[in-house]
């Protein structure tokens, strides 16, 4: 193979894709190029460069102050926004690597899956789509599109990252689909193998953090979690490896153990679906129906006990008060919008500005700004 690939790629990139992926893997030579042509980079991969181009942005760094599930003020063990997209990113290359898929865009899919949450976790995105009800509303998939298309001025000659087409097509596939629950890992099978993963991986993620976070703080006991087969199996294969363990490491090695067994049965399920003819039920890259129910039972188990929880409740009651004093203050003085935003309200409107400012706040600056 020479230089001239038909997007003028680095040969290597396009040798090592070949020798590494599998038929059904996306290739960087196959990919739709970029809503702004830009000449190829010398040794980095498309997808690879979209991978930097996010890592590099000021909302990917922004999610290390914005709420997952549980506060800052809760403590700082447990994960926030950005800490849960790199044990996705992590959990979704090693079941790509497994099923020899393309990890760069993997990866570049999995950073920015959850870049456009606002403060406050799904409160902060409820107020926000109650304030722009109006106004085309509000959904974190959705947002995450505009602030990587839109927002983000990194470069002179284009708004946003100008991200592979590939890459913005995935995220929009989970803009499409349901909002209102991520217990749902049920991204269409339509979608490709890459985007399947980082949904698969996305959801094994929070279900095992959130059980450990939700342990660690004392809303949940390991007595709770006997009632759920998924837990239930993994501490019993951690006891019968033997040795005396306890509670924190007891909690740990289930987790380590819950995780694992997710990633295996996922990658081992897909491996099956992909050698059967293909059907359209449902997505490929997927668990097993008996390892799905019980992570469903998991999922209810969560959403009883720990996202309904007193606490959790009270943090979301206040930190929703917070948002919407903000938006209407806002509403009312948009020249109290700080720049870039103020002056986007002319072309985009006050609401969808204000709407804009706010989500890309972390919880802190949120805090202090409604405290003001
Ligand atoms: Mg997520």
């Amino acid at each position: 193979m020479n230089a001239a690939t038909p997007l003028g790629l680095d040969p290597i990139v396009v040798e090592r894709e070949e020798a590494l992926l599998a038929p059904y893997g996306t290739r960087s030579v196959d990919s739709r190029g970029r809503k702004y042509a830009e000449p190829v980079h010398a040794y980095r991969s498309p997808f690879q460069r979209d991978r930097d181009r996010i890592v590099h942005c000021s909302a990917f760094r922004r999610m290390a102050g914005k709420t997952q599930v549980f506060t800052g003020e809760m403590g700082d063990y447990h994960r926030n926004r950005l800490t849960h997209t790199l044990e996705v990113a992590s959990i979704a290359r090693t079941v790509g690597r497994a099923l020899r898929l393309n990890e760069d865009l993997i990866e570049a899919l999995a950073l920015m899956h959850d870049i456009g949450h606002p403060p406050f976790g799904h409160s902060g995105e409820d107020v926000l789509n109650d304030c722009l009800n109006d106004h085309g509303g509000f959904n974190h998939n959705g947002q995450a599109l505009r602030i990587v298309e839109l927002l983000e001025q990194r470069y002179p000659d284009f708004p946003g990252l100008n991200l592979s087409l590939e890459v913005l097509a995935g995220q929009a596939t989970r803009d499409k689909r349901r909002d209102n629950s991520e217990s749902d890992s049920g991204v269409d099978g339509k979608a490709i193998l890459e985007v399947q993963v980082v949904d698969a991986a996305d959801s094994i993620a929070y279900d095992s953090h959130d059980v450990d976070d939700a342990l660690q703080l004392g809303l949940l006991h390991m007595e709770d979690l006997v009632q759920v087969p998924l837990w239930r199996e993994s501490a019993e294969r951690v006891r019968s490896r033997g040795g005396e363990l306890g509670a924190a490491e007891l909690r740990r090695a289930v987790v380590r153990d819950l995780i694992e067994r997710l990633v295996d049965d996922v990658i081992e399920s897909t491996r099956q679906r992909l050698s059967e003819a293909p059907s359209d039920a449902g997505p490929i890259v997927s668990a097993s129906e008996g390892v799905w129910r019980q992570k469903s039972e998991l999922e209810a188990f969560l959403f009883r006990e720990v996202y309904r929880h007193p606490l959790l409740i009270e943090k979301r009651a206040a930190a929703g008060v917070s948002l919407e004093s903000l938006f209407s203050r806002y509403l009312a003085e948009p020249g109290g919008l700080p720049e870039p935003w103020r002056s986007r309200v002319e072309g985009e409107g006050v609401h969808r500005a204000v709407g804009d400012f706010l989500a890309s706040l972390t919880d802190s600056e949120a805090t202090r700004l409604a405290a003001e």
